[in-house]
């Protein structure tokens, strides 16, 4: 395993993270346990030892499922990474309430990593009312947090304002080679470099969309390597720039673990040709996909019954095919007709909570019209 040593945090972590919030689960979204646990410690004897988590992930289940699957491990040999939900802190008091609850639920006395979650522009101007940061700065003269930050979602200016405020040790911003122009985007990573704060990757694969991109852009990348995964470039993409601390990845099954956990043993960042390469396969991809959507179902649930991220998961398939024909099948006869995207009413409720700034009603509009209109597939197909 590759690891980032960083003096300033006193931290040797390894350069491949585990992200809690893609872990297997049935199809009603219950975490398979079993499964889950020996993915998780196949990752820890492999020399993982970053594991991020969240208050909300997978429905509030993430976190007591991370607790019980790590009980059995000495606390020293891994770091543990959990978020505050900012939405829910009112007060200090709020804070203090949901703070021992995660403390409870993942059987710890401290969080190695502790981060406000998802902070844009409006949760920032109300954590600063209240005074959050100096709440957990109390926390971290207690000992209960040892390294504080933020995980990011908003544009690149909200972002300069929130890392300019204070002395984080480190911060969490979304950061692969199709959004390099997106919120933070290379724009944040290189301020945060100059200011000396390690970046934290997430979302390096986009939910999954460059683990599987159309053949057009695939083929060259392919033909470069043709044993390396796909998703194995985007991961490459992150891990190569030296100011990533570490690169969580979603790890939700076997195949995808030994697929990352290979490209760390050793890990070798690109080189100027294969730089090259993925910015051409990102040239081309932004020339394709309909919209941006991650699959965090931040969003969700949605009053009308509409599965937000499904319709566009399905409608951004239709980008990988030349005629659309990927994307007949789960629209026809997948996808619950209850959840499709003619049931949304454009009560507007999703709009501020999608990290990406989607115009969610909009799109999905253009996503019915467009997929409505694929012609049948005679094989259903
Ligand atoms: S705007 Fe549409 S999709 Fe969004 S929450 Fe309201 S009904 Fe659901
Ligand atoms: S629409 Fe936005 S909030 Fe909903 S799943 Fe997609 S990216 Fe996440």
């Amino acid at each position: 395993m590759e690891y980032r040593t960083n003096e300033k945090l006193a931290a040797q972590v390894s350069l491949l993270g585990y992200g809690c919030m893609r872990l297997p689960a049935d199809p009603e979204g219950i975490i398979q346990e079993e499964e889950a646990k020996s993915l998780l410690l196949r990752a820890l004897e492999a020399g993982v030892n970053y594991f991020d988590t969240a208050y909300g992930y997978l429905s509030g289940k993430s976190e007591e499922f991370v607790g019980r699957a790590l009980a059995g491990v000495a606390r020293e040999r891994y770091y543990l990474a959990t978020k505050l939900p900012v939405w829910l802190a009112h007060s200090w008091e709020d804070a203090d309430r949901l703070f021992d609850e995660q403390r409870r639920r993942l059987q710890t006395d401290y969080f190695d990593f502790y981060l406000f979650h998802a902070l844009n522009k409006e949760r920032w101007t109300e954590m600063k009312t209240l005074g959050l940061v100096d709440w957990a700065m109390e926390k971290k003269r207690e000992g209960s947090i040892r390294r504080l930050g933020f995980s990011f979602h908003d544009k690149y200016e909200v972002f300069e304002d929130i890392l300019t405020a204070h002395s984080w040790d480190f911060c969490q911003i979304q950061f692969n080679y199709l959004d390099t122009r997106f919120q933070a985007g290379l724009k944040g990573y290189h301020l945060a470099e100059r200011l000396g704060i390690p970046i934290v990757v997430m979302e390096p694969v986009k939910g999954g969309a460059l683990a599987n991109p159309p053949e057009d852009v695939a083929a060259p990348l392919r033909s470069a390597a043709p044993k390396a995964s796909l998703a194995s470039w985007a991961i490459r993409w992150a891990a190569s720039r030296p100011n990533v601390l570490t690169v969580l990845s979603g790890m939700g099954t076997q195949e995808q673990l030994e697929d990352n956990l290979n490209q760390f043993q050793p890990f070798r960042p690109l080189d100027g040709e294969e730089e090259a390469l993925v910015e051409r396969a990102a040239e081309m991809l932004r020339a394709k996909v309909k919209n941006g959507c991650t699959g965090c179902a931040y969003c969700m649930p949605c009053p009308a019954g509409v599965n937000i991220p499904k319709n566009f998961e399905i409608w951004n398939l239709m980008a990988k095919t030349d005629d659309g024909r990927a994307a007949w099948r789960p629209w026809n006869m997948v996808i619950d007709e209850s959840a499709k995207a003619d049931h949304c009413v454009r009560c507007g409720k999703c709009l501020s909570l999608c990290p990406q700034k989607l115009p969610i009603p909009d799109d999905l509009a253009r996503a019915r019209a467009e997929l409505d209109a694929l012609p049948a597939s005679p094989t259903g197909n």
